[in-house]
């Protein structure tokens, strides 16, 4: 049978989709798409002339299953959302385990991602991490949330939106304390890519400075509750280095 091949799209920068996802997504019989108007742009920057199938949330299952009889027919089939890794706070899970289930092969082709984009350069531990997906619309939700983490998760990364960012952050202090060290990445690959550090009190006060850094789209990372920054020892572990260090031939 034909393929299903979930490829990545760029997250803002266009220089950042590979050549296989290229490859692939001029080779294939069809894209199906979360957004057709939006990815046709994208294919249409990258001299593609694919036809497109638009799947979203509400009509994948049934979507899911001419895209499978397709395959089985012979035919390879792209799978793309509107920026980033397909599936990672979007559609394509039914469509995944229904190809699985009915023998169709799931082909990855990885490419960019903006929670690993975000956490590689954050400077926050990495050995470890808990991505929480999109943080809910109401605030108690939020803290339900944001409370359910365990504390040995190690690094919390979420999506939010510009909108609710200063509301989170409210949520982020009450729930895992004011003092949590969070870093925001904003605007990822593009333009105005940020990083902001601090609590909660002072990232909403880095986004109030201006209001156009309350736009775009961003990445809330939170620093596991023990996290230090490298460089912090303690007073009394640097007593005591410097007295081992004396000692020293
Ligand atoms: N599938 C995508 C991925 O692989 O990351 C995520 C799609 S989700 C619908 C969109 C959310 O991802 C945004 O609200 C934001 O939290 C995050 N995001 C996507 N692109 C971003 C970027 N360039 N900079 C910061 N965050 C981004």
């Amino acid at each position: 049978s034909g393929s299903l091949y979930v490829v990545a799209t760029p997250i803002g920068n266009l220089a950042d989709i590979s050549q296989r996802a290229i490859a692939t997504l001029q080779q294939v019989s069809c894209i199906a798409a979360e957004d057709t108007r939006h990815s046709g742009k994208l294919l249409q920057h990258l001299g593609i002339s694919n036809r497109l199938l638009a799947l979203h949330d509400h009509n994948e299952k049934q979507r899911a299953a001419s895209i499978i009889e397709k395959c089985l027919a012979g035919e390879d089939v792209a799978l793309i959302s509107d920026a980033g890794t397909p599936l990672i706070s979007d559609p394509g899970y039914s469509l995944v385990r229904l190809c699985r289930e009915a023998g169709v092969p799931v082909v990855p082709v990885p490419g960019p991602c903006a929670l690993i984009t975000a956490l590689c350069a954050a400077g926050l531990p990495t050995d470890k991490f808990q991505f929480i997906g999109f943080l809910a619309a109401k605030s108690s939700q939020r803290q339900k949330q944001l409370a359910d983490v365990p504390a040995n998760a190690g690094t919390i990364i979420c999506y939010d939106t510009a909108r609710r960012i200063l509301d989170t952050l409210d949520d982020v202090a009450a729930v895992l304390g004011a003092e949590r060290q969070l870093v925001l990445a904003k605007e990822l690959t593009k333009t105005f890519e940020h990083f902001a550090y601090g609590n909660a009190a002072q990232i909403q006060h880095w986004l109030r400075e201006e209001p156009q850094r309350c736009q775009g789209e961003m990445v809330l990372m939170i620093a596991a509750e023990a996290e230090k920054p490298a460089s912090e020892i303690s007073a009394e572990a640097q007593r005591t280095l410097q007295l081992l260090l004396a000692e020293l031939p």
